[in-house]
C-alpha cells in the first residue's frame, strides 16, 4: 500500500496500517453468525491525528465492485434489518422527536435505500424526501433543492469519500438546517496496536470509514458546522440551532 493511500481522508494527517481481517467479516459475528471467510484480506488504517479508521483499498473501489462484493443478495443476511425493521424504527423515532414539525419544513432522507423510511414519515404527512446516492445514482442530489432537516442513518460509515458525503450534505442543507446521523463512534473501541476486534468494523457490511469523536469533529469544523451527539451512535450537525429543533439539541447538551 503506497503511501498516498494512507492520508487521513478526514484530517490529511498521517495514518498507519492498524490490523487486517477477512472480507466476510460482519455485524452479525456477535449472534454467532459467522460467513466463511473469503480469502481476500482488508486492511484497515488508523490516522493518528484524528483517530479516523478506514479500508484504503475497497475506498478506492468502483461503484461496480461494491454491488458485486457488498451490497449484492447476500447483504441481507449481514444485515436483516435494513429492509424494514431499521426504517420503521426510525421513523418511530423521528415522529417521537418531531411531534409538532412545521409543515413547511422539507426533510431529506440521505442513504435511505429503497425509501421505506421517507414514505413512512410522508404517510405522517410529513415532507420527506428519499435519495440514495447508490440507488438514485441517475439523480443529482442538488436538483432536490435545499432542506430543514436531513438524516443519514446508518450511512456515514458506508462511505468511501468523507468529505465529499459532507460537502453534498452541506450543499443541500439550508442556511438554518440540521443534519441528524447514526453512526457509532470507535472511541475506546478501536485502540492503536491492539488487533481490530470491534464487531462494527465489517467489511462485509461496508463499513469502511469508522469515526472518532475527534474525527467527526473536525469534519464539522472544515464545514462550518456545530458538532454534537445525542449518544455514542446519534449525532447532528448545524450552523444555527433551528427554532423547531431547539428542544431537541437542548436535550443533547444536557
Ligand atoms: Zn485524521
Amino acid at each position: 500500500m503506497n503511501k498516498e493511500s494512507l492520508i487521513c481522508p478526514v484530517c490529511r494527517g498521517r495514518g498507519s496500517l492498524l490490523d487486517v481481517v477477512d472480507l466476510n467479516k460482519s455485524c452479525e459475528e456477535p449472534r454467532g453468525k459467522f460467513l466463511p471467510l473469503a480469502g481476500v484480506p482488508v486492511y484497515y488504517a488508523q490516522c493518528g491525528n484524528c483517530g479516523f479508521c478506514w479500508a484504503p483499498e475497497i475506498c478506492k473501489w468502483p461503484m461496480g465492485k461494491f454491488e458485486e462484493l457488498i451490497y449484492n443478495d447476500d447483504y441481507v443476511s449481514v444485515d436483516p434489518d435494513y429492509l424494514e425493521k431499521r426504517p420503521n424504527v426510525n421513523a418511530n423515532n423521528l415522529r417521537s422527536m418531531f411531534p409538532s414539525l412545521p409543515a413547511h419544513l422539507r426533510h431529506l432522507d440521505y442513504g435511505g435505500g429503497n425509501g421505506l423510511l421517507a414514505r413512512l414519515l410522508r404517510e405522517s404527512s410529513w415532507n420527506s424526501v428519499s435519495f440514495d446516492p447508490f440507488a438514485d445514482r441517475d439523480i443529482a442530489l442538488t436538483s432536490l433543492g435545499n432542506f430543514d432537516l436531513i438524516t443519514a442513518f446508518e450511512v456515514f460509515e458506508h462511505v468511501p469519500d468523507v468529505q465529499s458525503l459532507v460537502a453534498d450534505l452541506r450543499s443541500v442543507l439550508s442556511k438554518d438546517g440540521l443534519v441528524l446521523f447514526s453512526t457509532l463512534l470507535s472511541d475506546g473501541n478501536i485502540v492503536p496496536n491492539q488487533r481490530l476486534a470491534w464487531w462494527y468494523a465489517s467489511p462485509r457490511n461496508g463499513h469502511i470509514s469508522l469515526f472518532s469523536r475527534r474525527s467527526l469533529a473536525r469534519l464539522a469544523q472544515d464545514n462550518g458546522f456545530v458538532f454534537g451527539s445525542f449518544s455514542s451512535g446519534f449525532h447532528a450537525f448545524f450552523r444555527n440551532v433551528p427554532q423547531w429543533a431547539g428542544h431537541i439539541i437542548r436535550a443533547g447538551q444536557d
